[in-house]
């Protein structure tokens, strides 16, 4: 009776945050494929198919490109999926995140897409530079230029790799025909938050 008032109070606050807490690691869970994590969530894309396509990407790098698989091995720490694909450095684990439309396409273009995103990683990790540092540029043109060529680098790789494991003509066809600055999405010139705002992919 002396202490049954007080505690009370902290009820409806445990209730709150146990429901967040519920609904956040419903959202999200995540486990290792070869050493590697892979964090699904289902609000970008349906967990079990996330899991099921990663993991017969990760067999097809392996098979077709075993080299391309050993680098994105000792590079990579997360796959997760997530609102826009890209390599992000900002996690304390290196990750590679992926987006609904990247992970719809075909199987052969979503394992090349985890060989462009670990040489973007790979690049940091060698220079210490992200996406080149074009960011800290006041030059706009030269550094939309740096962030071009470190596409077109990546871009080489990804392609190599679509041919290793069979993409389609088309797909084969189409990053040939990329000019490195796919990430310009609103064509001007630069790449800032609109740009990212205005990715699906
Ligand atoms: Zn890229």
């Amino acid at each position: 009776m002396f202490f049954s008032a007080k505690p009370l109070r902290f009820v409806p606050l445990l209730i709150l945050t146990g429901f967040l807490f519920a609904s956040t690691s419903l959202a999200q869970s995540e486990f290792k494929l070869d050493g590697i994590i892979i964090e699904t969530n289902a609000k970008h894309i349906d967990p079990v198919a996330f899991k099921a396509k990663i993991t017969l990407a990760f067999e097809l790098l392996k098979t077709k490109a075993p080299n391309d698989y050993a680098t994105m091995k000792s590079f990579i720490g997360k796959i997760r999926a997530y609102q826009a694909s890209g390599a992000n450095f900002n996690e304390d684990i290196m990750t590679i995140d992926i987006a609904k439309a990247t992970f719809d396409a075909s199987l052969e273009w979503l394992t090349s897409v985890l060989a462009h995103e670990t040489t973007h990683i790979k690049k940091y990790k060698d220079t210490g530079k992200k996406f080149g540092d074009a960011h800290l540029l006041t030059d706009k043109k030269a550094a939309l230029q740096i962030m071009i060529n470190e596409e077109l680098d990546c871009n080489k790789v990804q392609l190599a790799v679509l041919e290793k494991v069979g993409g389609a003509k088309y797909e084969i066809d189409y990053l040939r025909a990329q000019k490195g600055d796919h990430f310009d999405i609103d064509k001007d010139g630069d790449y800032d938050m609109d740009d990212y705002k205005g990715r699906k992919w």
